[in-house]
This record gives structure tokens, C-alpha cells and sequence, in this order.
């Protein structure tokens, strides 16, 4: 009853605990976005460049949140795909470029490439998150957005129940570059909503580490804690 009085004043609620939002300029409310959590408040932080290892070298890796089972980021990731809510990917994009435009390696980065999704998967959502997020991330930090070059051969299977082997045998050769002389010495940064494995960005680097004399950065929203 007190929550329908609500929801006629304000329209908006957060998408995290559902209260009433004073205006739509956020998703989330404030206390909601200060309990966030938030891998940068941890110094021994480098989760990325950690879980890929020599294998695929980076120039810098950057994931400002945790994504666990149940909580607030599992939560709206789970909306920005699932439940269509793109408002979220937009808005995360911005806060991810506030973040990374202080940081010096960020001056190198030429492009951003979202991570695609298989064509016959971006026909039945829509739309594909990664390039949501890219796309504010872009407009932030004033570097263009390349979708289209980068694409996805092949459906990988659902990586839920696989074990970690077993998902990067099943992501490897998804990728394809349509021009990779383009890229050629450029400094280019892959985007994705979320670092499981490592096994979807590592499919993309190893398509991407063979243009020559390029640079390789991976920003994710979140990576996964478990
Ligand atoms: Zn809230």
C-alpha cells in the first residue's frame, strides 16, 4: 500500500533494493552504489591479469566490481541481459569511464571492441550488452566504439556446468577478425560485462594477438569471485 503511494510520486525504483529513486538519473540508489563491491578499494587487485596469465599478455586489465552468486552485481547484470534493462549497461559504461579516464594507460587506447555475441543470439535479445556498456564507456572516454570486425564464428555451449578445461576447449577458434590489417599497431580494448573464467576474452585475444604490433587491454564490469 505505502509502496504503491510511493511508485506514484516517484516511478522509479532501484533496481538493487527497490526503493524509491528522487529522480531517473541512476539505476541504483545512493547507499545501494556505496555498498557495491568494488575490486578497486583492493590494493592486491590484478584478478585479470592474474587469471590470464603469460599466456595472453595485456597492456592492463580492469574489473571495478565482484560478481558473486546473489549479490547486487550478479543482480543487475542479470537484468541488463535478461530482463532487457539497458539503462543499466549505459549507466555502468559511464561509471566505468570515470574510472579508467584517470588512469595513464588509458591515453594509448585507440579503439574499444566489445566482446559479439553469436548473430543468432543478438536477433533473439536484441541487443548486445557488451556494446551497451562500450558505448557510454566510449562517449566518456572519447575513443570510437569497433563492432562488426571482431565476430563470433560459431555459438559456444553453455559454460555453466563445464569445468574450467573444458570451457576453454569450448570457446577456442569462436572468434574471427574481418580486417585485422586495420588494427594493425593499434591499442585496442576488449569489453565485456563480466570475467568468469577468462575463457571468452582469452578466445578473443587469441584472435586479436595475431595482428601484428598490437596492444590488448580487457575491461570488464565485473570479475567473478568464488
Ligand atoms: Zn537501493
Amino acid at each position: 500500500m505505502l509502496n504503491d503511494f510511493f511508485s506514484l510520486i516517484y516511478p522509479n525504483t532501484c533496481v538493487i533494493c527497490s526503493k524509491p529513486l528522487p529522480n531517473n538519473k541512476s539505476k541504483w540508489c545512493f547507499l545501494c552504489d556505496l555498498r557495491l563491491p568494488k575490486t578497486f578499494l583492493d590494493p592486491q587487485h590484478n584478478a585479470i591479469h592474474k587469471a590470464l596469465g603469460h599466456q595472453f599478455p595485456i597492456t592492463f586489465g580492469f574489473a571495478p566490481y565482484y560478481f558473486k552468486k546473489g549479490n547486487s552485481i550478479q543482480q543487475i547484470l542479470h537484468n541488463l541481459k535478461y530482463e532487457g534493462d539497458k539503462e543499466i549497461g549505459k549507466q555502468m559504461g559511464t561509471q566505468i569511464g570515470h574510472h579508467i579516464i584517470q588512469k595513464e594507460a588509458l591515453d594509448e587506447i585507440d579503439v574499444i571492441m566489445p566482446v559479439p555475441l553469436h548473430a543468432s543470439k543478438l536477433n533473439s535479445r536484441g541487443y548486445n550488452q557488451s556494446q551497451i556498456i562500450g558505448e557510454t564507456l566510449s562517449e566518456c572516454v572519447r575513443k570510437p566504439q569497433i563492432t562488426g570486425n571482431l565476430y563470433r564464428k560459431r555459438r559456444s555451449t553453455t559454460q555453466t556446468h563445464k569445468s574450467r578445461f573444458k570451457r576453454w576447449e569450448s570457446t577456442q577458434g569462436v572468434f574471427g577478425l574481418k580486417d585485422s590489417t586495420s588494427l594493425t599497431g593499434k591499442h585496442v580494448a576488449i569489453v565485456d560485462d563480466v570475467f568468469t573464467t577468462g575463457a571468452t576474452i582469452g578466445a578473443c585475444l587469441e584472435v586479436l594477438g595475431t595482428v601484428d604490433k598490437i596492444k590488448i587491454s580487457v575491461i570488464t564490469v565485473a570479475i567473478a569471485d568464488y
